[in-house]
């Protein structure tokens, strides 16, 4: 073979490669995408999430991408999975059931307590203005910050605090979101939601199960309502 016919040899390989790789990619893409609509059909809607903003949102936000390595092919499975420091996401479920309670609409403006992975904030994030997450673990926020930064989130601020005290400079919130379980509704948290605004948080002793509750804010006063038994990691304060 001369030097061109080597070249061309080279530069058509070259190319296959490329087209294979680009192939394999889109079906790996697809695989996560198919894997989403099942886990909306079978895990969402015929549990009654009915809220079409929150399916939609997840259907769109790539769980798989915010979960570590190891973890990833359970990405879409029926289960909360561990995403390293002893904490965990939750069931995608769960994270649909928190969304839709709060009747989510698109100007609001959302505080999440316990970014943890940042998903929830992300899904939030598809239909919500501004998000706003406070998490306490630093390797675990500044994680989420990359993750959010690279997905192009740029309506989703992550906080490294602890969340008990909210994020008063961008208060008061439409919703709140809680996503470890407290022993009592902190008092900040109450302040700074909007009059007409819902918080969902699980409430109960760390490592029990717990009671998702509801509250709602209506001329300052507040109605709480169990929904249902849950189990979350704990709501950590920064002396722990
Ligand atoms: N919403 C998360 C779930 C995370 S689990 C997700 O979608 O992945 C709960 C998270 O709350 C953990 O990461 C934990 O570190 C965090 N957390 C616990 N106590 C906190 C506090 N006081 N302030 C902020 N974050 C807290």
């Amino acid at each position: 073979m001369n030097i061109k016919s080597k070249t061309a040899a080279y530069l058509s390989l070259s190319l296959l490669i490329i087209i294979l790789s680009g192939i394999l990619i889109s079906f790996a893409a697809d695989q996560y995408q198919q894997q989403r609509e099942q886990m909306v059909r079978t895990q969402l809607q015929n549990r009654g999430i009915t809220d079409q903003k929150t399916l939609e949102a997840m259907r769109t936000t790539e769980r798989h991408k915010f979960i570590p390595g190891n973890q990833k092919r359970h990405a879409y499975e029926d289960r909360p999975l561990p995403i390293g420091y002893g904490q965990t996401i939750s069931q995608p479920y769960i994270v649909a059931f928190m969304t839709q309670i709060i009747e989510p609409k698109s100007h609001y403006r959302v505080l999440e307590i316990g970014t943890g992975s940042g998903y929830q904030a992300a899904v939030l994030a598809e239909i919500v203005d501004e998000v706003y997450t406070i998490e306490i673990i630093e390797e675990l926020g500044n994680h989420a910050i990359e993750v959010l930064d690279k997905l192009n989130y740029n309506n989703a601020h992550v906080k490294i605090a602890d969340g008990y005290y909210g994020w008063e400079e961008h208060a008061p919130f439409d919703a709140i979101v809680v996503t470890a379980a407290a022993e009592h509704i902190p008092p900040p948290l109450v302040k700074q939601l909007k009059d007409g605004g819902k918080m969902i948080i699980p409430v109960g002793s760390p490592f029990r199960v717990q009671q998702l509750m509801l509250v709602e804010k209506k001329n300052d006063q507040l109605t709480t309502k169990n929904l249902m038994p849950v189990r979350f990691v704990p709501f950590r304060r920064a002396d722990d």
